[in-house]
């Protein structure tokens, strides 16, 4: 909301006529997304998560089938890369034939991004999207409308089987400035009653502002929250700091658009209670996955394809691996292969999930594939959160790596933070990362986001070549 272009004049209206301005904008989104088609498709995905290992694999090669054909008659970019490869849409009949594809990266789609879109499509079905990428330039693209509407879907049944239904009233805890950034006074949230629904940004969770904002959550009782975990972890911090509780604690907190970090999830179970349901989705819409009831990931196998590539098998079982994703609805701006960047641990195929979903499991999502930080001793690690799970004092940490051998560690302090804290964490990093591994502490009154309001926990800006022959992933 804050990039649209109506946004300058809406944070100089007076709080009553920006109500006015948030009813309508959820009418128009709720008319616009929720229509009959939603839940005619919210139905099918209902019946269609409990099919057979059997009928989802007919499904995704028959949708893939026919996603390579059309793309191959009518996308030019499909067809120019195919007839260099001299392949027929006869030589990709299933998931296993896909790898004789290459991969598609979003520096294909920047430079060819007309030669993406379908010859047959009608541009009124398309909807225009955008990423606002976090090293610098974007990526921008279309999805067609039944798409769209089948990602919302899919979003929903994740909140379905946490019995969550379209008209329960939930928080939705993000960064995008509904109630603008220089307000000093009270209401810090703003009612998008169509979509019932009370948006809290960020920047607000300040321990001046912290006590309107858990009187006004205590004030009624919201089902659930939606949230980046790093917004919502913020509040219980800042809630607890300053004596707060939830009386009306909310049953679900569904996460997404970051990886829930442990002490995220622990400090969010102890303040509210609520179980914690995460699921990966993306605005490219070519592929989701979401928690079960289990904690598990399962591949939303509708809307698209994940496969695990450059794989390496772990120790413990599973498998890691880049996400490459290949999107089943439409052929209308076809993602075929699309390197998300992002890496996963998927499950042995097969695993079955103790739910009874014969979807694809995922045991994991790491996270941004170059968010790792090199040890000296050619060791990647993505994950730091059981580093800092016993120090109870630090309100965030981002770990920082710009040249090999060293780490830089940005750091809130909260509360009583001590050396030993210091210290704790140093002894930490040499027993489960590396002895010889530079650590740098700078503590900071708060972490930059990136500019699409993420929070990144690990940053790195090795060049490949200094990364060297990487080993393997920690647990
Ligand atoms: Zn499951």
């Amino acid at each position: 909301m804050s990039s649209h272009p109506l946004f300058f004049l809406y944070r100089r209206l007076p709080v009553w006529l920006q109500a006015r301005a948030c009813w309508l904008y959820g009418y128009n989104f709720a008319r616009k997304t929720y229509d009959q088609q939603f839940f005619e498709k919210l139905e099918w995905l209902l019946e269609s998560e409990r099919w057979s290992a059997g009928e989802i694999e007919a499904y995704q090669n028959e949708k893939l089938e026919n996603l390579i054909r059309e793309a191959y008659e009518n996308v030019q970019y499909y067809r120019e890369v195919m007839d260099s490869l001299k392949l027929r849409p006869s030589d990709i009949k299933n998931i296993g034939d896909l790898p004789k594809l290459p991969t598609l990266k979003k520096e294909n789609i920047r430079k060819n991004q007309e030669k993406f879109i379908s010859k047959k499509t009608d541009r009124r079905n398309l909807m225009f999207r955008h990423t606002s990428g976090t090293t610098g330039t974007g990526l921008h693209f279309y999805v067609n409308r039944e798409t769209n509407t089948l990602q919302y879907a899919v979003w929903w049944r994740h909140r379905n089987r946490f019995g969550m239904k379209n008209d329960s009233w939930h928080v939705n805890f993000r960064g995008n400035l509904f109630v603008p950034i220089d307000q000093n006074v009270p209401p810090y949230w703003r009612w998008i009653t169509p979509l019932r629904e009370v948006h809290i940004n960020m920047q607000h969770i300040t321990p001046s502002k912290i006590k309107y904002i858990i009187d006004f959550l205590n004030e009624r009782y919201f089902e659930f929250y939606t949230a980046f975990p790093s917004i919502v972890h913020i509040l219980a911090v800042t809630a607890m700091e300053n004596g707060l509780s939830l009386k009306t604690p909310p049953r679900v907190i569904f996460t997404g658009a970051e990886n829930v970090l442990g002490f995220q999830r622990r400090c969010l179970e102890k303040f509210t209670g609520a179980i914690i349901a995460d699921q990966y989705g993306f605005s490219e819409a070519c592929a989701n996955a979401s928690q079960c009831e289990q904690g598990v990931y399962h591949e939303d196998f509708e809307l698209g394809i994940m496969e695990c590539v450059e794989s390496e098998s772990q120790p413990d079982g599973g498998v890691w691996g880049k996400i490459v994703c290949t999107g089943l609805q439409g052929c209308d701006f076809p993602f075929i292969r699309y390197e998300i960047r992002d890496m996963a641990i998927w499950e042995d195929p097969h695993a079955n999930c103790s739910c009874g979903r014969h979807s694809k499991v995922i045991r994991r999502i790491e996270g941004r594939e170059d968010d790792y930080v090199v040890t000296p001793e050619g060791q990647r690690t993505m994950r730091f959160d059981y580093i800092f799970k016993d120090v109870e004092n630090c309100l965030e940490s981002q770990i920082v790596q710009k040249e090999p051998g060293s780490i830089t560690i940005f750091m809130v302090k909260s509360g009583a933070y001590a050396e030993k804290d210091e210290k704790f964490i140093r002894n930490e990093i040499k027993k489960w990362i590396s002895p010889t591994l530079d650590v740098e502490f700078v503590y900071v009154p708060e972490i930059e986001r990136e500019p699409n309001g993420k929070f990144r926990a690990v940053k790195s800006s090795l060049y490949p070549a200094d990364v060297g022959s990487a080993l393997r992933v920690d647990s």
